[in-house]
């Protein structure tokens, strides 16, 4: 337990001059309270003031008025789309390895412009690698799904 303050006692008291809590030496009393005190430190005599570090304490200890807004913001709309587009890329690449996974290196065609294709038919491109026919577009082209991105490619083309 601390000791009362009393007059030509010691006591932590904020320094205006020092700017940091210190030890004073206590000139004047006013009830039980220091009044007048005089750092030990720079000697400069100033009234009491109590120390920062208790001050911050009982500000700490007030009730907070209640962050309502925080991480309530609505930044979804300019990320929708961009969420969206990421859903799309997750899901073909989903749709990707179902259709690729397990399959034999035999199970793929290699591609050339001259092949002819069906749906679901795997294919091996030189380029874009392995792939899964999506549909027949029409009777020149194929929509082939590659891990990356499907591609409308040739099909049925002399050469
Ligand atoms: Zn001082």
């Amino acid at each position: 337990m601390t000791k009362a303050p009393s007059v030509a006692g010691e006591v932590d008291s904020y320094c205006t001059k020092c700017k940091m809590d210190l030890n004073h030496r206590v000139v004047s009393m006013k009830a039980t309270k220091p009044h007048q005190v005089m750092c030990l430190t720079c000697n400069t005599q100033h009234l009491y003031r109590k120390p920062a570090s208790a001050a911050a304490a009982s500000a700490a200890r007030a009730p907070r008025a209640p962050r309502a807004a925080a991480g309530a913001r609505p930044s979804r709309a300019p990320s929708a789309a961009k969420a969206k587009l990421e859903k799309e890329r997750v899901d073909r690449e989903v749709t990707w390895q179902k259709a690729i996974a397990g399959r034999a290196v035999s199970d793929f065609t290699a591609y050339r412009m001259s092949g002819v294709f069906e749906d679901g038919q795997l294919l091996k491109h030189k380029k874009f690698g392995d792939g899964v026919v999506l549909r027949i577009v029409d009777a020149t082209k194929v929509e082939v799904l590659f891990q990356d991105q499907a591609r409308t490619l040739a099909h049925s083309q002399p050469g």
